[in-house]
């Protein structure tokens, strides 16, 4: 898609740091790491979000994410990893071209799910869940 930087990095226009390739799915580094070896993961095609992703692109993404973890895992000795993946300007996305951050974790790096939690009841949990249950139907 013209304007989209994810793309033009896909099309080999704009420069990257390309850790993985296949027909599907390029990875490369971030340019502003949340910490050493934090990687993008992103599909060849563009779509803007979860939303809108298709298949095989989908499952390609996640195959070539765990494929990356492992490599990023031993090449920065990472002792735990995070997949993130944000959608919307209200969920933290800034890049509308679906991606995938793959986040070594190094103990005391101080990234971390920051949030403060509610506790909530089981009442609550069983509410939400029937709802997205439902929900299930329809956009399967
Ligand atoms: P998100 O907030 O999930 O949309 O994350 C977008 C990510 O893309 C951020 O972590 C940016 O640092 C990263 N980013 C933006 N432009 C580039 C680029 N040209 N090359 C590599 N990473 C980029
Ligand atoms: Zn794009």
């Amino acid at each position: 898609m013209r304007g989209c930087k994810f793309c033009a990095i896909a099309e080999g226009k704009e420069e990257a740091s390309v850790v993985y390739e296949d027909e599907l799915t390029l990875a490369f580094m971030d340019i502003n790491p949340l910490v050493p070896g934090h990687t993008l993961v992103v599909p060849k095609r563009h779509f803007p979000d979860i939303f809108s992703l298709k298949e095989p692109w989908g499952s390609a993404c996640f195959l070539a994410a765990g494929r990356v973890a492992r490599a990023v895992r031993a090449a920065f000795g990472a002792e735990g990893l995070d997949l993130l993946q944000l959608n919307g300007r209200v969920g933290g996305q800034s890049v509308f071209h679906f991606h995938i951050h793959v986040v070594p974790r190094y103990p005391g790096d101080g990234f971390g799910f920051f949030s403060k939690r509610r506790p909530v009841t089981r009442e609550e949990l069983e509410r939400h869940a029937a709802r997205i249950r439902e929900a299930m139907e329809e956009v399967l």
